[in-house]
This record gives C-alpha cells, structure tokens and sequence, in this order.
C-alpha cells in the first residue's frame, strides 16, 4: 500500500515558491540576484493596521473565534462589497478564511466531485489547477488571445463549457498577466455564463485595487445580477493592504455554499487568526487613502519595466491594466544560445540561463499555462527594477 495518497501525484509544487526559494538560496551563497518571482507588494503593512493588530492582542483577543470570521469582520465585509462593488450581501453570506488562498479551496473542495470540470483561462495562477485537481475536479483550459492582452473571447468560454463544467474561474485584474477585463468585456463572457445555468462562477477578484490609467474594476455579479444567486465573489486583504503574511481572505455567496465551505474550514484551519481578523476590520473600514498612493507607486514601476523590457531584443511586452505582474513574449529568443553556451529551447530554459547568467530571477511562463513567456512582478524599488532591465538587456543583447 502506497503511504503518500493518490491525490497528491495530481499536485505540483509551486513553481513561483520554488523560483523564490532558488533566489534566496543563491543570494545566501553570495551571490548578486534580484528576485522578481514573488507576488507580494514591496510595501509594509499600513500602521493603522498594525495598531489594531497590537490593540487586540493587548484587549485578549486571542482565542477560537466563529469558524468562518468574526460578526465585525463580516460586517466590515458586507460594507466593502456595497461601498466599493454595488453588490449586497448578509453577514450569513460571508466567509472569512486563511488567506483568499483558503477560501478558494474551501469553495473547490465543499463542491467538487470526481468528474468534475472546471473552466480556467490561461495564463492562469498556478493555485487554481491544483487545487481542483486536489478536490478530485479536471481543469479545463481555455487559452487566452494575446493580441487581445491575453484575455479569452465569449467563444471560447461557450466552446469549454460542458454538461460536467461546476465552475468558471475568473480573474482580472490577472495573476501573471495584469490584465483587466473591462466591462464591456466581462459582460460579453456573462452573456455566454447565462446560456448555463448549471455553471458557477467563482471570481478572484484579489488585485481589484491595482489598476491603472483609469482602467474601472467590475466583478461578475455586479455586471450581470442575474448571476448573483450562483457566484462566490472572493477578494482578499493580501494584496491591496500589504498583508501577504497575516493571511485573511473572504467571499461573499449564497448562504448554502458559505455552509458548506464553513464544514471544510470548521474541520482544517478552525478559524482564521483571530489577530489578524481584527488587523483586517481596521483594513477595510479605516482609511483608505494609501491604495491611490500605492497604486500611483506601482503604475510607475510598470511603466519603467514595460518600456525596459520592450528596449530588450527579442523581447516584446504587453502594456496591462492593473496588478503588479507584466508577461512578456521571448517568442524571439528561441532557438539561440546565451553567452555561457546554453541553447534557448523555451521560456523554462530562458529563465534558468538569466538567473544563472546575469543574475535575475523571474517566473517562466510554462508555470501558467502560456508559453515563451515569463512573469515578472514588479512589486520591487525602481532602483532594481531598473537594474535587472539593464541586465535582462545584457543577457538578450548576448544571445546568438
Ligand atoms: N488569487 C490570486 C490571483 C493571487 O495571485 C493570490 C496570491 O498570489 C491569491 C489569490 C492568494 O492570496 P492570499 O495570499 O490571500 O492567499
């Protein structure tokens, strides 16, 4: 009998941490890398946030809590999706999980049976795949166009869906892409979600606050309410409080399927950290000036790193709407060989020789499900940003 379950042979590792971990461990042997592999904003978290964190230790708030957030918390959710999404929803349709992580997988694994298919343009974050394969479901990937900033068309969403498709993931702004959907876009793909009444629709919308050049954030059951009855709109503190570690994700969704991901969460993590839940009311119902500031921060950076890329030869970059990722083709350099000798076969090969060779690490495209590409987020000072431009330049300008 085999010790290690069947299950985990579907699952691979994360190839953004393994990028990550291989970063770190160059550096410590000395040498000079910089690191663009991990998804998280260079920012700290804000000290308003802080201080409630330290207010609730020091008030004993430090114990179980309800399994699935606490009643403020749950509020201070239902005020975010009416003030910033037009969308409402009762404290019985929240969830509040260990990060937005968590919350998918609680969403995927209360639902899913075998069989299962689960419609996931591409490129896609690498989580999505494995955790249906985790839940016993099928992927199903539909590619998206890269002339249209590779976001998939009302087509090819109706040619993915069959009688098995439970759900429909969405996600835009996009984890690696950056690209948003506007709303002319995402209505187009809810005309195609109607037809199907027996398809969910399970949006992430976690980058919802990085965007830029004006670019309007919707989310599905705001652009069609016909669909409000059958979407988990799922967003979480990560990304736009700088809150990667204290780890609170929440969704809001019909009351049946919150109960159900509570059973999953009730018999797993318990209940997110109480700290961080009360870190979390004060994200969403204190001020929320900075994110114009942070975000007017990371358009910067974009910019400098589209127009850096694109000053690569054989590199082309598509310029996005929002979070803080760009996906560039090396359609360009395949076929050629880097200074040290190393033939370029594809984005994985690419990626492995720049790291190697000049030092920068980034994630190849493969990883997500969209190739030659690789990601880079930019989630980092304009001082190495700028740095590893010039030597992502280096590198292009030594292939043959
Ligand atoms: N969804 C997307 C698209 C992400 O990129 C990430 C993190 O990288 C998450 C969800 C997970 O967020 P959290 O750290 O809150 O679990």
């Amino acid at each position: 009998m085999p010790f290690l379950s069947e299950t985990l042979s579907r699952v691979k590792p994360s190839p953004t941490v393994a990028v990550t971990q291989l970063a770190r461990d160059l550096k410590a042997q000395g040498r000079d890398i910089i690191s663009l592999g991990a998804g998280e904003p260079d920012f700290d978290t804000p000290d308003n946030i802080k201080a409630a964190a330290i207010a609730a230790i020091e008030a004993g708030k430090t114990k179980y809590t309800a399994p699935d957030g606490i009643p403020e918390l749950k509020e201070a959710v239902c005020a975010k999706f009416r003030r910033e999404n037009g969308l409402e929803y009762t404290p019985a349709q929240i969830s509040v999980s260990t990060g937005g992580k968590q919350v998918l997988y609680n969403a995927l694994m209360a639902t899913l049976n075998p069989g299962d298919e689960v419609v996931i343009p591409a490129p896609f974050w690498v989580s999505y795949p494995d955790i249906v394969r985790l839940g016993g479901g099928e992927p199903v990937i539909v590619e998206g166009e890269r002339q249209l900033g590779f976001k998939i068309t009302p087509e090819a969403l109706e040619a993915a869906i069959t009688p098995k498709t439970k759900w429909f993931i969405f996600n835009s702004p996009s984890n690696p892409t950056g690209a948003g959907y506007s709303r002319a876009e995402l209505k187009a793909l809810t005309v195609v979600l109607m037809r199907h009444p027996h398809v969910w629709v399970m949006t992430d919308d976690m980058y919802e606050h990085l965007a830029y050049d004006g670019f309007e954030f919707v989310t599905p059951a705001q652009v069609e309410p016909g669909l409000y009855d059958r979407t988990l709109t799922c967003n979480g503190v990560s990304k736009a409080y700088a809150m990667t570690g204290w780890r609170i994700g929440y969704a809001g969704g019909p009351e049946h399927l919150i109960a159900a991901m509570r059973k999953i969460q009730g018999q797993s993590t318990t209940n997110p950290c109480s700290i961080s839940q009360w870190a979390a009311v004060e994200a969403l119902n204190g001020p929320q000036d900075f994110l114009a500031e942070r975000s007017a921060a990371f358009k910067r950076r974009r910019d400098l790193v589209v127009d850096g890329l694109n000053a690569c030869p054989g590199i082309s970059c598509a310029v996005p709407e929002g979070a803080f990722y760009v996906y560039p083709s090396v359609a360009d350099c395949i076929g050629k060989v880097t200074q040290a000798g190393t033939r370029i076969t594809d984005d994985e090969t690419f990626c492995t020789a720049l790291l190697e060779e000049q030092g920068v690490a980034v994630v190849f495209g493969a990883a997500f499900g969209l190739s030659p590409n690789f990601r880079v987020s930019y989630a980092a000072s304009d001082e190495m940003l700028t740095e590893a431009c010039a030597r992502i330049r280096r590198f292009c300008e030594g292939l043959k």
